[in-house]
Order: C-alpha cells, then sequence, then structure tokens
C-alpha cells in the first residue's frame, strides 16, 4: 500500500497538480471547488455530476471513487477490491487524461445517459474514444452502469 501511495503522489507532482489546480473535468473550476466534495463523500445530484467525478478520479488515481460508484451489474464489478484497484491503476498508471468533452446529457428519474469524449494519450499513443454511458439510480444515489464506444 506504501508503494502504491508513493506512486499516487508521485504522478500527481508530475502534474503539479494541487487542490488550486483547475478540475481535470473541465468546468473552469478549481478541483477544491469542483468534483473533490464528490470525492469525499458529497453525493452528485446528477448522472452528469457523476459522469464528471468519476472521469476526474480516473485522471487523479482515486480507484475507490471508480469502484465505489460502478453499479453491480457492471462487467468488470468483482468484490475481490484489490484486484480491481490494481487493474484502475493499472489503466490510470499507464495514461494522461487530457480532455473531456461532453457531448449529450440525456437525464430520467431512475436511469439517464451520458455521452463524451475522452481525450488520453498513453505512453505517446491516442488512445482517445467516445462512449454513451448508462447510469442507474438505486436507493437515490447514481452508479455507473455501461458504456457503448460510440
Ligand atoms: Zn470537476
Amino acid at each position: 500500500m506504501q508503494e502504491e501511495e508513493r506512486k499516487k503522489v508521485k504522478k500527481v507532482c508530475n502534474i503539479k497538480f494541487t487542490v488550486n489546480s483547475s478540475c481535470p473535468c473541465g468546468s473552469g473550476n478549481k478541483y477544491k471547488n469542483c468534483c473533490q466534495a464528490f470525492h469525499k463523500g458529497k453525493l452528485p445530484k446528477t448522472a452528469l455530476e457523476l459522469m464528471k467525478s468519476r472521469y476526474c478520479a480516473f485522471s487523479l488515481n482515486i480507484p475507490k471513487y471508480i469502484i465505489k460508484t460502478t453499479h453491480e451489474n457492471n462487467q468488470d464489478y468483482t468484490k475481490d477490491t484489490p484486484t480491481w484497484i490494481k487493474d484502475i491503476q493499472n489503466f490510470t498508471n499507464s495514461c494522461e487524461f487530457k480532455k473531456l468533452e461532453i457531448l449529450e446529457f440525456i437525464d430520467g428519474k431512475n436511469q439517464a445517459f451520458v455521452s463524451f469524449k475522452a481525450t488520453i494519450i498513453s505512453e505517446n499513443r491516442d488512445c482517445s474514444f467516445s462512449e454513451k454511458s448508462k447510469f442507474i439510480k438505486k436507493n437515490d444515489k447514481w452508479f455507473y452502469l455501461s458504456g457503448l464506444f460510440l
């Protein structure tokens, strides 16, 4: 765990990220006034807020937030949390999350969709992709269920 913590700090240092940096979700607000609240436990009111805060958690390497907000019917869902954390970290450590663009948001009472484009560079390769994500509301909380590549 210490090793993982060090990696996390190193990565954050590399990009000189602080709570006063602009939030990776692209809102234009400082991280401390944006997605940090969700990462600290505030519940997103909409699937769009959840989607942005999840992108932000990938960008800042916060696997626990990704896990907490993934629906149990998602194909990556597993009760083996340590392995799941490692998988997420392998992904986030090898990627630079450059930009998030929201293409469409279809809100609903218990189900919502967000289409987005994520600009991602991995080892000098462009790994950007567009996805239409499906979100489900359960017990007043939004969860990420699944995604379709666009
Ligand atoms: Zn944000």
